[in-house]
């Protein structure tokens, strides 16, 4: 194989059609869905100016539907529309008005509601504050805290302003946030006094006034009181939300916004190093996000939907907040830890609420998976009628558990591939219109046009791997990394022309289907055979005992690289048996190629923050090297150490 071609060894055959039950209600049929692609396809500016037309409110009309001037790109130029507005003044002349907007629950069990009507409310009174600490169009506010309904509320006053806001996540120290702070010129932090997480007191304050000691630009500082810990304020510099809020007039109207004025700007989750600050815009990411919600999660008005992340990834921006706002829907919010006080939280909650439409992460399944399935059998989860992933790819037998455990065989599930820089889905089944194929994010939705090429820029064959690139722009596409152009174009646009590089890999197969593969500097190149990571680890994870697996390349002289694995157990004991019988395994399912080399047993993989396994450093821990790099997005460092004392060991 060469000139970047990645070898396949994966057999995976099954496929699952919708019930006749789900295809009766969908919206989107399997001939509407081909109808739409086609139609975007043909004429992709007609197709989205005609649904920004009726989609989005418009204080001014656009002219041109896009501008591109690669890799630049402006999208429905001239017209004014304000996110916060299509999120919730459109709604107040209608039945939804009264209708639950926010459904929150804390992790110590409190619960709020809010209707449209009062989110709209606390959203201008909020808004009115921030005007009234002099913020305007084009500043930028960096938005740090727990998972409570304060946090969107924050997103939407900094819309309605024109403010652009920069979430980062409740997790992070002082350092990142600093860092992020100076990167952005942000000149307020909005933050609370302390959040919970499995029962702990996180001091949120305290962490930001460390930040703010290495944060010049910042010039104050908003605190919701959240945990009532009594941080320290600084006179002059912080201000309590209630206080601000108390005073504040309800009466803030949205500012009309070009359609270009930057929304957010959002770090990448860093698995593969430094992270980026991406920008979005509003108009052309408003619209995505509100018809890619519509689209993949059929969404029906009287459901529930919970996305399970923290709104400091962009899977809480843009399905937590913009888009399902922007469809009237209603979205459950949840703080806390899926384990706290027990293993059953998740469930637990869907019960209670009678939630209908669950989108989550793999890494989450993969816990649940290795929790139990006790936790899972107490409660009834028949409400659900449509399940998600997002962040990873979903390893087949993951994908099954799910299926059967969560969807009783009954729910279609939709995993989806995006990016933070994507803003939006970009390929998924459309659940009552694709069969689907546990592993494949099938196929990419109405307007996104996918490629999968060589080095050379060439399509390469069916059921070959290769680069994934977007080769048309969207109207949710990353409008540049904050305030360094040239880092965007080097990164994206600079390997081949006319094609955004993802710096994913992934193969078609010969239903049209898609694969991801795994990260580009991921490959692992096996005596000139190039191997994907995420079909080493599912042939792992096919094995009973085996909870997760993280599969890297080391350095090996007779091979170039041979297989190396971390691997995580639900049961069995680990050993030399075990190896041998795991490598036996893995031969018998995708070969003996791909057999690793060494197998190591360990009781967490590293992960970012988000969730997402850190290959880059399992990588230098394989090839025995000194840690190097950027880890300040690490969940866990204690579990990198643990893996490295082992090694020693
Ligand atoms: P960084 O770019 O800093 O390394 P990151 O790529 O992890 O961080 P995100 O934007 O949060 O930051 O993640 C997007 C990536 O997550 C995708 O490029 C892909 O590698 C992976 N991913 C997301 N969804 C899926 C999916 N459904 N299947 C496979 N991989 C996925
Ligand atoms: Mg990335």
């Amino acid at each position: 194989m060469s000139g970047g071609q990645i070898d396949t060894v994966m057999q995976e055959d099954r496929l699952f059609p919708p019930t006749a039950e789900f295809v009766s209600k969908t919206h989107i049929t399997a001939a509407k869905y081909d109808e739409l692609y086609e139609r975007a396809q043909a004429d992709p500016e007609k197709f989205w100016g005609e649904l920004a037309k009726s989609e989005l409110h418009w204080f001014k009309p656009f002219g041109k539907v896009l501008q591109w001037n690669e890799p630049f790109a402006k999208w429905f130029v001239g017209g004014q529309t304000n996110a916060s507005y299509n999120c919730l003044d459109v709604h107040l002349a209608t039945p939804r008005r009264n209708k639950a907007a926010l459904i929150w629950e804390g992790e110590p069990g409190d619960q709020r509601t809010l209707t449209y009507q009062q989110l709209h409310r606390e959203v201008c009174r909020f808004a009115s504050a921030l005007a009234g600490l002099g913020l305007k169009t084009g500043d930028v506010a960096t938005i740090y805290m727990p998972m409570v309904p304060e946090l969107a509320i924050a997103m939407l006053a900094c819309a309605r302003l024109g403010v652009v806001h920069s979430v980062v996540f409740g997790g992070f120290s002082a350092e990142a946030i600093a860092d992020r702070n100076n990167d952005a010129q942000a000149k307020v932090v909005i933050t609370a006094d302390g959040g919970w997480r499995r029962g702990k007191l996180l001091e949120l304050k305290a962490t930001v006034d460390e930040a703010l000691a290495k944060s010049p630009t910042v010039k104050n500082c908003v605190v919701y009181k959240r945990a009532g810990n009594n941080p320290p304020m600084k006179s002059g510099r912080d201000h309590w939300w209630h206080e601000l809020v108390e005073t504040a007039s309800a009466n803030c109207p949205a500012q009309p916004l070009d359609s270009e004025t930057p929304l957010f700007i959002l770090y990448t989750s860093g698995s593969t190093g430094k992270p980026k600050g991406i920008k979005h815009t509003t108009a052309g990411y408003n619209l995505f996000v509100k018809k890619t919600f519509q689209w993949v999660f059929d969404y029906r008005d009287e459901d529930i939907f919970w996305c399970t992340a923290d709104c400091g990834w962009v899977t809480g921006h843009s399905y937590i907040v913009y888009g399902p706002l922007s469809a009237g829907a209603s979205v459950l919010m949840y703080e806390g830890a899926p384990n706290w006080p027990k293993e059953d939280r998740f469930w637990d909650i869907i019960e209670r609420y009678r939630v209908n439409i669950l989108y989550t992460a793999p890494t989450a399944i993969r816990a649940f998976i290795k929790w139990g399935d006790q936790h899972v059998d107490k409660h009834d989860l028949s409400s659900l009628r449509l399940l998600g992933t997002v962040g990873e790819g979903i390893n087949p037998e993951a994908w099954m558990w799910y299926h059967r455990k969560i969807g009783r065989e009954k729910c279609p599930i939709v995993d989806t591939w995006w990016q933070t820089e994507t803003g939006g889905i970009m390929m998924s089944p459309l659940p009552g219109a694709i069969a689907t194929k546990p592993g494949s994010c099938t196929k990419p939705l109405p307007g996104v046009i996918p490629s999968v090429l060589d080095e050379s820029g060439r399509p390469v064959q069916r059921n070959n791997g290769g680069m994934l690139c977007i080769s048309q722009p969207w109207p949710a596409m990353l409008r540049g990394l904050w305030g360094d152009d040239e880092r965007y174009r080097q990164q994206y646009w600079s390997k081949l022309k006319g094609h955004y590089l993802t710096g994913d890999n992934a193969r078609q197969d010969d239903d049209g289907y898609y694969w991801i593969m795994g990260r580009i500097d991921d490959v692992i190149n096996v005596s000139g055979h190039r191997l994907s990571t995420i079909e080493v680890e599912s042939a792992l994870v096919s094995h009973p005992l085996v909870a997760e697996a993280a599969a890297v390349g080391r350095p090996d002289e007779l091979k170039g690289q041979a297989v190396a694995v971390f691997v995580t157990l639900r049961g069995g004991t680990p050993g030399d048996a075990l190896k041998r019988e795991l490598q036996a395994h893995v031969k018998k399912e995708i070969g003996s190629l791909a057999v690793p080399d060494d197998i190591r047993f360990t009781a967490t993989l590293p992960k970012t923050r988000s969730g997402k396994i850190m290959r880059r450093l399992l990588r230098d821990i394989a090839a025995g090297k000194e840690l190097v790099g950027d880890t300040s997005t690490l969940e866990d460092y204690a579990a990198l150490a643990k893996l490295r004392e082992e090694e020693e060991s």
